[in-house]
């Protein structure tokens, strides 16, 4: 675990070891998988297998788990942990949402029950979080590459999960993170610039986005979005920190740019308006409902704070 400029948000940290030197080793991945001891995340589709409540991952031993692929996430506290990808009654790698998984058998059957990470993110134990992201990216990109991307034939699971091999042509095919840039501009007088995506609310202003282009680097990224969202130059651009962002493959990259111009001109096709905030200026407008900023659960709210240098006022139209 390391430490960074922002305050605290979800998946910040991984917190378990990825057993990275394991996967390779099949006999290690045999033997941990017939320890009692281990621990087995079931899920449906990219959705995690959670308690009766809803609040917190439901693990369960090795033996109860139904079919499926078999992924290996990693140990903490001297359990191993896998995921198993539930398979529908008709091997259905598309369609999840009508399959009853249960686990144990006869009398002691039960159903599992099923929620997305976004719903879970800012209830799980961090050590549960940790495991999460790094179950629900490896399920998301499992379940859109079933083909081979080199000659279209089916790939299969390799060894612990983390990759694919084409049965037809023998590629081998790697789990997949997008970096995109997420930054807060902030000019000579100390305001932070904000934006309006189209695809939120009225009145709902956030961090500009974006993805790095192939043959990019993240600091050129950021210059080259905000001046194609909004028509500002920035000049230094600083790092402060990253959030994995598996909806459905993003690594987001936080960084504050300082702005050499203050002169706006929005696309008008992401984003439909932006404004320059003092402190005071963001305050008055969220307390006054005019304004609303993203939640904690993003690192576009640990960003905004980070400029704030406090936390933020109450937000009436946090989405
Ligand atoms: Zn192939």
């Amino acid at each position: 675990m390391t430490e960074d400029a922002l305050a605290d948000f979800p998946f910040r940290h991984s917190l378990h070891d990825r057993l990275g030197n394991h996967r390779s080793d099949a006999d290690f991945v045999v033997a941990r998988w017939a320890d009692p001891g281990s621990r087995v995340l079931v899920l449906r589709g990219t959705d995690l297998a959670v308690t009766d409540d809803g609040a917190r991952l439901a693990w369960i031993p090795p033996g109860q788990a139904p079919p499926g692929e078999r992924l290996l996430l990693g140990g903490t506290g001297g359990s191993t942990h896998f995921a198993v990808l539930a398979r529908g009654h008709d091997e259905s790698r598309v369609e999840f949402d009508d399959i009853e998984v249960s686990v144990g058998t006869g009398d002691a059957s039960r159903a599992l029950h099923f929620a997305p990470l976004r719903q879970l993110a800012q209830l799980l134990p961090d050590v549960d979080a940790s495991y999460a992201v790094h179950a629900t990216s490896l399920a998301m990109w499992h379940q859109r590459h079933p083909r081979c991307s080199i000659c279209g034939a089916n790939t299969e699971l390799v060894g612990a999960g983390d990759s694919r091999r084409c049965a037809e042509c023998g590629t081998s095919h790697f789990p997949r993170t997008d970096p995109a840039v997420i930054m807060t501009v902030v000019d000579d007088a100390g305001r932070v610039l904000l934006g309006h995506n189209v695809a939120r609310e009225d009145g709902w202003y956030s961090t500009l986005a974006g993805f790095v282009d192939p043959g990019e680097t993240p600091e050129d990224a950021v210059a080259r979005e905000v001046f194609e969202e909004v028509g500002v130059r920035v000049d230094r651009v600083t790092y402060l920190g990253s959030q994995p962002w598996p909806f459905p493959s993003s690594l987001m990259l936080g960084f504050e740019a300082h702005a050499s111009s203050i002169a706006i001109e929005v696309d008008g096709l992401e984003i439909t308006a932006a404004r320059w905030f003092t402190r005071d200026e963001l305050r008055a407008a969220v307390e006054s409902s005019e304004v609303g900023l993203p939640t904690t659960v993003s690192i576009a709210g640990a960003l905004i704070t980070h400029w704030y240098g406090e936390d933020l006022p109450t937000n009436v139209l946090q989405t």
